[in-house]
């Protein structure tokens, strides 16, 4: 058995808060779903959206060696066959001849069927790109692919960038953005998708730096999901073995989350040495689907040698998704209150997709006016909700559920003294705040470090 840190929820039960409540639902549900596609609701947008602007803020906003990039999901389809991609991206796949059912043959350890037992094919290699066709005639000419990664839109333009913002070695690029991947076997709700989303870092570094910098992308990153509320005992770092390192990956960590399935990859830091922009700078060829890059010098000149050299590059890859899926697992707890289980999510306010919950006592028409003024103020700084229905015990508990850090209650005390009361998640205690102070107090709490 894996040990679990206390209060840990089983997949399922997150699966029905987060469709019940609006952070995920089954892709096109009405028609019977479409297999591992997940759609985020009103509160599953906000939350994946701070997932995002917590790490831009981290490794492009705070930083002075970093930029940011957003390439198109279609590229030249000589991008794929430069990066290894046509070639070697694929996994081996064997169907049962009894059930037929379709394996991984990398996950099948005793050689049958795991659901009858049956005699499996030979395995044969199963490209994990999804193929389109551009433009009105479908040939081989117009194939172009969704992009399984990011990285790649990150090397094809790291001239312009390099041009644009000169900059000097070292420094790095930043992307989100959705990658497609043909999955053989998805699963574990969003933790492994088809069509999910990349946050991406091309690091580029002097020859004789790469070492230097792995260990500082290493550290930054693990911090990342600690600083934003991971508990420690659920995140470790696993360096990859020779065997399972990628042809193109000099060294490799997984930044892994103890989820319900056992340990799992949330993020992986490869040193790539020069592998891409050797591929991109490379010859075109004869035959140029075959191999071959660009032609196109990717060098940069280094002012202190008189050279032009090719940086050597660092890649922190991390999954919005899945990411998300650790942060929400981490976040969910059950606890005895009053009799009753009070379910909350202990989710870092940066992340949580509702920041206030504001809570007039009751529909009394005199708390309506002053409710809804404190309403209107507290919306143009963050995402604020707005819940009169039912006792104010049970509106506690429903922004509990979803991760609501602060609630802000006005009774008939408040029109008297001009104060209301702040209630926190995590402690239930409750301060008695004058109105004029409400945006700043509350401000130290969402935005505070
Ligand atoms: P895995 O071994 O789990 O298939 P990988 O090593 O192929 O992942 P990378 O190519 O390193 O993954 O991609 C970087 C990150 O993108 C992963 O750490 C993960 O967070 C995310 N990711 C990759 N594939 C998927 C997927 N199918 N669904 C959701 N997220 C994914």
């Amino acid at each position: 058995m894996v040990k679990r840190a206390p209060g840990k929820v089983d997949m399922e039960k997150l699966v029905s808060l987060c469709k019940r409540r609006g952070f995920v639902f089954p892709s096109s549900e009405i028609y019977g779903g479409l297999a591992s596609c997940w759609d985020y609701g009103p509160l599953g947008v906000e939350m994946k959206n701070n997932v995002k602007r917590a790490w831009w803020r981290k490794v492009v906003q705070e930083r002075d060696d970093m930029v940011g990039l957003d390439a198109a999901i279609l590229m030249h389809p000589q991008t794929w066959v430069a990066s290894g991609h046509v070639e070697s991206f694929a996994d081996p796949l064997s169907d049962c001849k009894s059930c037929r059912q379709r394996w991984r043959t990398d996950d099948i350890k005793d050689g049958r069927c795991p659901a009858c037992g049956g005699e499996l094919t030979e395995p044969r290699m199963f490209n994990l790109m999804f193929k389109t066709f551009m433009g009105p005639v479908e040939d081989e000419a117009s194939v172009v692919y969704l992009r399984p990664e990011t990285a790649q839109g990150i090397f094809v333009n790291f001239q312009n960038v390099l041009n644009a913002s000169r900059r000097k070695l070292p420094f790095g690029i930043a992307q989100i953005g959705k990658a497609f991947r043909n999955e053989i076997t998805p699963g574990n709700f969003i933790f492994r998708t088809r069509e999910f989303e990349q946050m991406e870092i091309e690091y580029f570094v002097k020859p004789g730096a790469e070492e230097e910098w792995f260990q500082h992308w290493l550290k930054e990153r693990f911090q990342w999901y600690l600083d934003l509320g991971i508990q420690p005992e659920n995140l470790r770092l696993r360096q990859h073995g020779p065997d399972e390192l990628a042809h193109y990956a000099r060294d490799c960590y997984d930044v892994e989350y103890l989820f319900p399935m056992g340990w799992m990859e949330l993020e992986g830091i490869a040193n790539r040495g020069d592998y891409d922009l050797r591929q991109h700078s490379s010859p075109p060829e004869a035959d140029s689907r075959a191999s071959g890059g660009s032609g196109k010098d990717l060098t940069v000149y280094d002012e202190e040698s008189g050279q032009h050299i090719l940086p050597y590059v660092i890649e922190p890859s991390a999954g919005v998704d899945r990411g998300l899926l650790a942060f929400l697992l981490d976040a969910y707890h059950e606890e005895e209150d009053k009799d009753e289980i009070r379910v909350v999510l202990r989710l870092h306010p940066a992340l949580a997709p509702i920041k206030v919950a504001v809570l007039p006592l009751s529909r009394n028409e005199k708390l309506v006016p002053l409710a809804r003024e404190i309403y209107a103020q507290l919306r143009r700084h963050w995402m604020v909700q707005y819940d009169d229905a039912q006792s104010i015990g049970r509106r506690y508990r429903r922004q509990d559920e979803i991760g609501t850090p602060y609630c802000v209650t006005i009774d008939f005390q408040s029109l008297e003294d001009k104060a209301v009361t702040i209630r926190d998640r995590d402690t239930m205690a409750q301060v008695r705040v004058p109105v004029a102070e409400l945006v700043e107090e509350l401000r130290g709490r969402i935005e505070g470090d």
